[in-house]
């Protein structure tokens, strides 16, 4: 069969794309190299929603991320995620850093941000308590938010595949062929047939372009690696708003910022790495990100770390995203070189994308039967306690807490796995409900995690894993008792 419309790559360029395509009468397919939506950078980022200063005025960046950050509050309640307009602070040490918030507020004007104020030192830390004593003022961008940007994405991901669109997983698409007058995804003798093809290949979608005959491709990708540092709560200071240092040549700099989920994070830095998938943590980049953070929060410390992680940027060697239809093959959008403010611009860039495939020949006709919004999650923790008694009457499963660290109960687990693009294996359910995200990062709870999985999902405990294959939990030859510890 053909599809409209194939996108290749699951991160949230990709699923919000899928997301509006979903909502016309089109056969939209989702080809992902990973075995779960939202595996690349989109996992790993510091989950800001920029409020669109940063941006050189006139770009693409500009345009999509203020869009994107004046919609997302009403797409993340469509889609039932978390998101909070906390607002964010540019802080400046000294008046030699004065001119680089004077350009920001410049470029925040001209890009249209709403709000913008330079505030003095003391104002800052009103507006953030926990901020240093030596900050000297800052630009206050009162629009900026969090939001959570694996939940958005799964859920952008989870309404598409509840209107239609098929997702493929562990499809690393090697490269895209014209054949009879359709595009053809290749990979590793699997083939999926489209009218339309959209590359949204995060960190690999220049070297998709040119694989797939465009050796001109005019963007080059260059992969830099950021690390994190995420706190446990309710230790260290309660950071409330988003702070930054002022922006260098390498990009917006360390920050300390709360997450949707009352955590603290820390990071990132910015290296070049020579591999996309080089998400690997050092002791050195951990130095740096808490030199970094302490210099705007001095109560953040490394005693308070629950786990660290990195994302890889997609860093574009032309500055700017790259979206648009491509030169030499006819049906082919490119979405490249989507490195941050690539988060926030999600919503508008996601609109842009279909336009400019309804530009192409694309036929746009809405669906009325389409459903732009998921069925609301139950958060057992965020119930008031007549709220929690009501729900275990109704169904006991919420009466059983699986996760201690973060509250989740195994009625949560149970919908993470039933719902469209389901939870299959320990790391899927943490994404989607938290459990494992705590304290103990799953120490207490994986194994009840693990059992509900292997009953829901009738498979035996053996064949229950982490992250996909190759991370089974139970030693295949101490399968027979069925049992975990724990
Ligand atoms: C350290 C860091 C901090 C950031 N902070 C922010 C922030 O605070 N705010 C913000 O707005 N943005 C931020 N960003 C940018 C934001 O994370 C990205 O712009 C966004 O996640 C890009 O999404 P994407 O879908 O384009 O790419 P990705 O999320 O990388 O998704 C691409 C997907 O394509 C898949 N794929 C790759 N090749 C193939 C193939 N050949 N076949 C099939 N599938 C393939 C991958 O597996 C992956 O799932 C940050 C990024 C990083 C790394």
């Amino acid at each position: 069969m053909t599809y409209d419309v194939l996108i290749v790559g699951g991160g949230i360029t990709g699923c919000m794309t899928a997301y509006r395509l979903s909502g016309y009468k089109l056969r939209v397919a989702l080809a992902e190299a990973a075995d779960d939506v939202a595996m690349g950078a989109t996992k790993a980022n510091s989950a800001i929603v920029h409020a669109g200063y940063d941006a050189v005025p006139g770009t693409l960046k500009a345009k999509f991320n203020v869009a994107g950050c004046a919609e997302m509050p009403e797409l993340a309640r469509l889609l039932d995620v978390p998101y909070k307009n906390c607002g964010s602070l540019v802080c400046a040490f000294s008046e030699e850093e004065m001119p680089v918030l004077q350009e920001l507020i410049e470029r925040g004007e001209k890009n249209g941000v709403p709000g913008l104020e330079i505030v003095s030192g003391e104002r800052a830390r009103e507006i953030e308590p926990t901020l240093s004593d030596n900050v000297y003022a800052a630009l206050w961008a009162p629009t900026a938010g969090i939001v959570c940007p694996y939940e958005l994405c799964i859920a952008a991901g989870e309404v598409a595949a509840q209107n239609g669109c098929d997702f493929y997983f562990d499809f690393p698409v090697e490269r895209i062929k014209m054949a009879e007058g359709r595009l053809v995804a290749v990979s590793h003798g699997r083939e999926i047939a489209a009218r339309f093809v959209v590359n949204a290949a995060g960190v690999y979608a220049a070297e998709l372009a040119r694989a797939s005959g465009e050796e001109d491709f005019p963007v080059d990708i260059i992969p830099r690696r950021g690390e994190y540092a995420l706190l446990d709560k309710g230790k260290g200071p309660r950071v409330r708003r988003v702070v930054f240092a002022c922006p260098s040549e390498r990009g917006k700099g360390i920050l300390v910022s709360p997450t949707v989920d009352g955590n603290v994070i820390v990071g990132p830095n910015a290296h070049r790495v020579d591999s996309g998938d080089d998400t690997s943590v050092t002791s050195e980049g951990l130095e740096e990100v808490f030199a970094g953070g302490k210099k705007l929060v001095p109560g953040v410390s490394s005693r308070d770390m629950i786990t660290s992680f990195a994302g890889v940027r997609a860093t574009p060697s032309t500055g700017d995203f790259y979206v648009k239809p491509s030169e030499r093959i006819p049906g082919l959008l490119h979405l490249v070189g989507i490195e941050s403010p690539g988060l926030a611009s999600s919503p508008a860039l996601s609109h842009a994308a279909v336009k400019l495939l309804g530009e192409m020949g694309l036929a746009l006709e809405e669906n009325p039967d389409a459903k732009m919004t998921r069925p609301p999650k139950i958060r057992f923790r965020l119930l008031r306690a007549s709220e929690k008694n009501e729900l275990i009457k109704r169904d006991p499963s919420y009466g059983r807490i699986v996760c201690r660290c973060e509250t989740i109960t195994e009625g949560e687990i149970l919908d993470a796995i039933r719902r469209p693009l389901g939870a299959r294996d320990l790391d899927m359910v943490k994404r989607r409900v938290r459990a494992g995200m705590g304290r103990c990062q799953g120490g207490f709870c994986s194994p009840r995690v693990a059992e509900i999985l292997s009953k829901e999902l009738g498979i035996p405990l053996g064949d229950v894993t982490k992250k996909g294959r190759g991370s089974e939990i139970v030693p295949r030859d101490s399968e027979s008792d069925g049992e975990l510890g724990g």
